[in-house]
């Protein structure tokens, strides 16, 4: 059976980290919404264009534009993958459901939980590599260069105070509700998001099972 897992929790707390490195070591595909669209809004396309003033904000991108991605990148990704950032909110949810069709129940779903405080400093130290997608702490890396692709790491245009408070608003208001909404199915998975990226990494493969 294709593992089919969704990621879910407040920003900062480690959904790209521990997105990649789940989905690299089962071998599966890995989409991160929300570095897609900053891609996109780099890229002036149209979905970058209409992108980017939420992002700017700090708010959610309307439903139909991260349904359409997630859509066309889904059509080419097979049955097994890893979504970090999809679905965001229940309208979204139930939409991946619907697309599932019989496989839904097969979903499982990760919350990673930190701490308020903790998600604060991590935004506050957080360097990301803007080729590759890597993320760490400012001073862990030699000369700040990323240490899988060597590009310079720089700090998130949307990782400035007021923007995270923003999206751990909508996180709140928007995307907790999606994890009720799968724990009334009981798919979903409530993983302490706290501690290395090793020590999490092997809460996760727990979470959702062994190959
Ligand atoms: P973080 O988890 O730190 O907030 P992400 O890179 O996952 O960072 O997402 C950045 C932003 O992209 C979100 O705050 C939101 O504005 C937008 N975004 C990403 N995925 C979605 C989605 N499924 N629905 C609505 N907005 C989204």
């Amino acid at each position: 059976m294709p593992l089919r897992v969704v990621l879910l929790g407040p920003p900062a707390s480690g959904k790209g980290t521990q997105g990649r490195l789940l989905a690299e070591r089962r071998g599966l595909p890995y989409l991160s919404t929300g570095r897609q669209l900053r891609q996109e809004v780099e890229s002036g396309t149209e979905i970058g264009r209409r992108a980017e003033s939420f992002l700017r904000a700090g708010e959610y991108v309307p439903d139909d534009l991260a349904l359409d991605l997630a859509a066309r990148w889904m059509k080419q990704a097979g049955h097994g993958w890893v979504l970090d950032g999809f679905p965001r909110t229940v309208p979204q949810a139930r939409e991946l459901d619907a697309w599932l069709g019989p496989w839904a129940s097969e979903l499982v779903a990760v919350s990673l939980e930190a701490d308020s405080r903790e998600l604060e400093r991590r935004v506050a130290e957080r360097l990301e590599c803007p080729d590759c997608g890597w993320s760490g702490r400012r001073g862990k890396v030699a000369g700040e260069r990323c240490p899988r692709c060597a590009s310079a790491l720089a700090v998130r245009d949307d990782d400035e105070l007021e923007n995270f408070l923003s999206r751990l608003r909508a996180f709140g208001e928007l995307t907790q509700p999606v994890a009720a909404y799968y724990q009334g199915m009981g798919r979903l998975r409530l993983v302490n998001g706290e501690g290395s990226r090793n020590e999490v990494c092997a809460r996760v493969q727990e979470a959702v099972g062994k190959d």
